[in-house]
């Protein structure tokens, strides 16, 4: 069989890879876009929105829901595609939500391009290819097929496929397929995006079998987290200093799946075992608001901390004082509240979304305090944030200084640091596995992250480039 990779390959977004086997038969492993939110597409190929002919695929197996991983399955159905998309129920229901999402704002962008167009008189440009709509992720949703956790489902002759949890995002899994070839079984693994031990509301990453080949993300291969121990402690620190000591509001931009879920777990049992003044909370993002239901709906696969927590407090993410944000207008009262508070609003990285606003009111006032919770692109408005040094920025078209304090902690990071990484790899068999092929980060966390494992005896492992084919 042949294994390709179409994305994800020295650098960490656009996850997609594809195995042909002897016989004919093609699986897609993920199927991500590059960018946050889906479109437009960079490149043009010759079969559509792919490079490669996406009718001739027979199947998608999908790691987790994170538009890096799911983002571009609507544009294979418009490609031709015509299989099913196999992954575990949670991650079906988060992707419904994603992909939505994904179609709304690809629809403001192409009324914005036909806008332009308009003024310019210019004939179809390349701007919105790519850009599915959500009746591209109906047709997509209704080929979805769930998968139990652990169960060797037959998803062709002679092929095997099973999920193990992952503990990076509720319904996210490492993946094994098993195929027979020339009479014999080979196994590959693909870890999807690894979570971390003891993560808030998660359960550990399970421990993959052994296989012949495995591929592998590493995001943190360079390091670990900052920050360690119970989130509680952290939070309550920053929350006293930010709302308590001085009377200011906090703003965290946190992915609205995710992320935010962490975080109100997290602020739900702060109020409930620490003694400290019940701050207003608001949340503002129906996103997120819809994937907290989802969470809720599979309360029983969360870890044993999360469902004792829920048998003593009866819930998970709702406390007194927390506020969910329908409309723009309570949005915009929320960003100029009087009283000292708490604003959960994504995008994570400040790209888009309600938070611009909230970032935009606040960002020079210096009684605001502002806390990034995740990995920000240099070019966003959070990556400059995190920079630490900026004393200006320009949002929503305005030139606006940085008075505001900028705090960071990595404790809500979904993904495993270098030791958690190291541990996924040293489950498997230096002797068996034929080779291990890194994607899913920098280039520099990747070569150093392969030197650690050549140094552990792992003598086979690959960085492959884009479009790299290896035949296994
Ligand atoms: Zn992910």
């Amino acid at each position: 069989m042949k294994l390709t990779f179409y994305g994800a390959a020295r650098k960490v977004p656009g996850s997609m890879f594809l195995l042909e086997f002897e016989d004919g038969y093609q699986a897609l492993i993920d199927c991500g876009s590059e960018v946050e939110g889906g479109g437009p597409l960079q490149e043009e190929f010759p079969y559509g929105n792919f490079p490669f002919d996406a009718s001739r695929v027979n199947v998608v197996i999908l790691t987790h829901a994170h538009i890096d991983h799911s983002g571009q399955i609507p544009n294979l159905y418009e490609d031709g595609f015509e299989g099913q998309i196999l992954c575990t129920s949670a991650t079906l229901d988060l992707t419904e939500l994603l992909l939505y999402d994904a179609a709304s704002l690809n629809a403001r962008a192409v009324k914005n391009v036909e806008k332009s167009r308009k003024k310019s008189k210019k004939t179809k440009g390349r701007e919105t290819r790519g850009l599915y709509l959500s009746r591209q992720v109906e047709t997509a949703m209704e080929n979805f097929v769930p998968i139990a956790f652990e169960n060797r489902f037959r998803f062709k002759d002679d092929g095997y496929v099973t999920f193990y949890p992952a503990g990076h995002l509720l319904g996210a899994a490492h993946v094994v397929i098993e195929v027979k070839e020339g009479g014999e079984w080979k196994k590959i693994g693909f870890s999807g995006d690894i979570g971390r031990k003891d993560f808030t509301l998660l359960v550990d990453p399970y421990k993959l079998p052994e296989v012949d080949y495995l591929v592998m993300e590493s995001t943190y291969g360079l390091r670990n987290h900052e920050d360690q121990g119970d989130p509680v402690e952290v939070m309550e620190k920053i929350i006293r200093e930010a709302c308590i000591d001085v009377k200011g509001r906090l703003i965290i931009p946190a992915f609205s799946v995710g992320r935010t879920q962490c975080m109100l777990f997290t602020l739900n049992r702060m109020y409930y075992e620490k003694d400290i003044a019940p701050i207003k909370v608001f949340t503002d993002s129906p996103l997120a608001r819809a994937s907290t239901k989802v969470y809720e709906k599979y309360r029983n696969r969360l870890n044993r901390a999360a469902r004792d927590f829920y048998e003593e407090s009866e819930s998970l993410f709702d406390f007194e004082n927390l506020h969910y944000l329908e409309s723009n207008r309570e949005s915009q009262l929320a960003a100029t509240h009087t009283e000292p508070c708490i604003i959960i609003s994504s995008s994570g990285m400040i790209k888009g979304g309600r938070v611009e606003y909230h970032i935009e009111k606040n960002i020079e006032n210096p009684y605001a305090t502002i806390l990034m919770i995740g990995y920000a692109n240099e070019d966003s408005v959070g990556g400059k944030l995190l920079s630490g040094d900026q004393k200006e920025l320009h949002i929503r078209n305005k030139k606006l200084a940085v008075n505001a304090k900028i705090r960071k902690t990595d404790i809500f990071s979904g993904h495993g640091g270098q030791d958690d990484l190291l541990a996924f790899a040293q489950n498997q068999n230096p002797e068996r596995l034929k080779k291990l092929f890194l994607v899913h980060g920098d280039l520099n966390a990747m070569l150093n992250f392969k030197q650690i494992l050549n140094e552990r005896g792992y003598a086979d492992v690959e960085v492959p480039a884009r479009y790299e084919t290896f035949e296994l």
